[in-house]
C-alpha cells in the first residue's frame, strides 16, 4: 500500500484535525473565562478559521478515497478497523450536507442568536419568531438531505444519540407520563421539606473551597484539570491530561455551585478516562454520545451527590465550613432540603424529577415542528398549555417559557432528549454498580469513590465509541435501556423522603 493510503496517513490526518479542534476549544474557553469584551470580533474570526480548516481537511475528496481504501484493508487491527469504519460513517454523513447549506445555517443561526437575546430581554417571542421559522425550514431540509427511516426527527437525533428512534423515545416518555408524573403529583400532595437554609449567605471563597474538596474526592485531578469562574458552567477538553471545568456561584444559593461542580467534574472524569492518548482525534478516543456523556455527569450529581450515603460521608465537613448556617440543620433535614421536589418554569433550575417534564415538553414541540404538525407561531401557546398540563403552572411571559433555552437558536434540534436519557442511563448504571461492586453503599458513605470510578473507567470510559449506547448498556448492565431502573430509584428515594 502506498504511504499516502496507509492507516498512518489516516491517523496523522485525524490528529491534525483534532489539533485544530482542541486549539479552537482553548480559544472558546478563553472567550468565556478571561477575554475582554472588545476582543470578541477578532476571536470569532479566529475560531471560525480553525473550524473551517478542520472541516476542509475532513471533507476533502482525498480523505474519502483514503477511507475507502482502508475500510477493507485486512492488515488493520480490530481497533484500527473500528476507527476507520466509524470515521467513514461520520464522513458520509458530513458529505450529505452541501457547503452552501452549512454556510446558510451558520449565517442564520448567528443572526438568530442576536434575535433570541433581544427577544428574551423584551420577553417577546415575536421578535425571535421569523428567525426560528427560517431555522425550522432549514432543519426540515436537513432531514431530507440526511435521509431517515421512520421519522424525519431521527435524522437530527443522530448528531446527539446515534441510533435513537422516535419509537424508543415515545416508549420511554410513555412510561414517564404513566409512572413518573403521577409520582410527582403524589409527592406534591405531601408537605414540602424546608430548604430555606440553602439560601443563607455562603461566601464564594468558602463555597469554592468546599466544591473543590468534593470533586477531588470523586477523583478529579487538578494536575490534569482546573476550575475557573465563568457565566455558565461547562466542561471542555484541550487534549490528553487537560480537561477543564468552569463554575459560577451565587452567595445565596449553596446548591448551585456545588452540584454544578460535581456535574461538570463528572463530564470531566469521562473525558479524562477516554483513551485519547492512544486514539487521539479518532472515534475510539472520543465520547460515545451526548446522552452517555450526560449519564456520567448525572450519575455523580444525582445518584451519588444527592444520596443520603454521600452526605453521611460529607455533611460534617460542610457543617464545619458553615457552622452559622448549618450548625442546627440535621443531616436528615439537609438531605430532604436538597431533594425538595417543586414544579418550576426554568429547566436548568429544576429538581431531578420534574426535570423530565421540561424535557418531554421540548421534545413534543420540536418533533412536531420537524414533522410539520405545528407551526413556529404555535410554540408559545403549546409550550404554556403543556406546562399547565404536566406541571400545573403557566408561564406569565415568553422568557420564563419558550425563550429560556438557547438550543433552537443554535439550530440544535434533537439535543433535549439526551438530558433525560442521560439520567435514565445513569440510574441503570448505578443499579448495575450496586449489584456488581461489593459494599457500594458503604463506599459512598465513607467517601471512597475509587472503586466506582474504576468501574466506570473500565466499563464505559475506556470504550470510546466502540459500541452504541444500547450495546454498551447491554454489556455493562445486562439489558438495553430500561427506564424501570430510574423509576425504581425515584420511588424508593422519594418514597422514603416524603413518606409515601
Ligand atoms: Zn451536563
Amino acid at each position: 500500500m502506498k504511504p499516502e493510503m496507509s492507516y498512518e496517513a489516516y491517523r496523522s490526518k485525524l490528529s491534525k484535525i483534532a489539533d485544530l479542534g482542541f486549539a479552537g476549544a482553548v480559544l472558546s474557553w478563553d472567550q468565556q473565562v478571561f477575554m475582554p469584551k472588545l476582543g470578541a470580533k477578532a476571536r470569532g474570526r479566529q475560531m471560525a478559521t480553525l473550524s473551517t480548516l478542520g472541516h476542509e481537511l475532513f471533507t476533502g475528496a482525498d480523505f474519502g478515497g483514503l477511507l475507502d481504501s482502508l475500510v477493507n484493508d485486512p492488515a488493520l487491527t480490530e481497533a484500527q478497523r473500528i476507527n476507520v469504519k466509524l470515521t467513514r460513517k461520520d464522513f458520509e454523513r458530513k458529505k450529505k450536507l452541501p457547503d452552501a447549506f452549512v454556510e446558510k445555517m451558520a449565517l442564520i443561526t448567528a443572526e438568530a442568536f442576536g434575535a433570541w437575546v433581544e427577544a428574551r430581554r423584551q420577553k417577546d417571542f415575536s421578535l425571535f419568531r421569523p428567525l426560528l421559522e427560517q431555522i425550522v425550514a432549514l432543519k426540515r431540509e436537513e432531514t431530507r438531505l440526511l435521509g431517515f427511516n421512520a421519522h424525519p426527527y431521527e435524522a437530527l437525533l443522530e448528531d446527539y444519540e446515534p441510533g435513537l428512534t422516535v419509537a424508543k423515545i415515545d416508549e420511554v416518555f410513555g412510561r414517564v407520563r404513566e409512572e413518573l408524573f403521577p409520582l410527582i403529583q403524589k409527592i406534591l400532595s405531601r408537605p414540602r421539606p424546608d430548604h430555606s437554609f440553602l439560601a443563607k449567605h455562603y461566601p464564594k471563597g468558602k463555597q469554592w473551597a468546599f466544591s473543590e474538596k468534593m470533586i477531588r474526592q470523586m477523583g478529579y485531578d487538578f494536575d490534569s484539570g482546573r476550575a475557573d469562574d465563568a457565566p455558565h458552567p461547562f466542561c471542555t477538553t484541550f487534549g490528553p491530561g487537560d480537561v477543564r471545568i468552569t463554575l459560577r456561584s451565587d452567595e445565596h444559593e449553596l446548591a448551585m455551585m456545588l452540584f454544578a461542580a460535581i456535574h461538570e467534574a463528572g463530564h470531566g472524569l469521562y473525558e479524562l478516562g477516554l483513551p485519547l492518548e492512544e486514539h487521539y482525534g479518532m472515534p475510539l478516543g472520543s465520547a460515545l454520545s451526548l446522552a452517555f456523556h450526560e449519564s456520567q455527569s448525572r450519575f455523580w450529581e444525582n445518584n451519588i451527590a444527592r444520596s443520603f450515603s454521600y452526605w453521611k460521608a460529607n455533611y460534617r465537613t460542610l457543617q464545619a465550613e458553615f457552622p452559622e448556617n448549618l450548625g442546627s440543620v440535621s443531616l436528615e433535614s439537609f438531605y430532604r432540603g436538597i431533594n425538595r421536589i417543586e414544579p418550576s418554569f426554568v429547566r436548568v433550575e429544576a429538581d431531578e424529577l420534574t426535570y423530565h417534564a421540561h424535557i418531554y415538553i421540548r421534545y413534543l414541540i420540536e418533533k412536531a415542528l420537524i414533522e410539520g404538525s405545528i407551526e413556529v407561531a404555535d410554540v408559545p401557546r403549546v409550550w404554556n398549555d403543556r406546562y399547565e398540563e404536566f406541571l400545573g403552572i403557566r408561564p406569565s411571559h415568553d422568557s420564563e417559557g419558550c425563550l429560556q433555552d438557547i438550543h433552537w437558536a443554535y439550530g440544535s434540534f434533537g439535543y433535549f432528549p439526551t438530558y433525560s436519557f442521560g439520567s435514565f442511563y445513569a440510574a441503570q448504571l448505578a443499579a448495575a454498580m450496586k449489584r456488581q461492586i461489593p459494599g457500594y453503599d458503604d463506599l459512598t458513605s465513607s467517601g471512597n469513590f475509587a472503586p466506582l470510578l474504576q468501574w466506570l473507567r473500565s466499563q464505559v470510559h475506556s470504550k470510546g465509541r466502540e459500541f452504541t449506547s444500547e450495546e454498551l448498556l447491554i454489556r455493562c448492565t445486562g439489558k438495553g435501556l430500561d427506564v424501570g431502573d430510574f423509576m425504581d430509584y425515584a420511588r424508593t428515594k422519594y418514597g422514603s423522603i416524603y413518606g409515601l
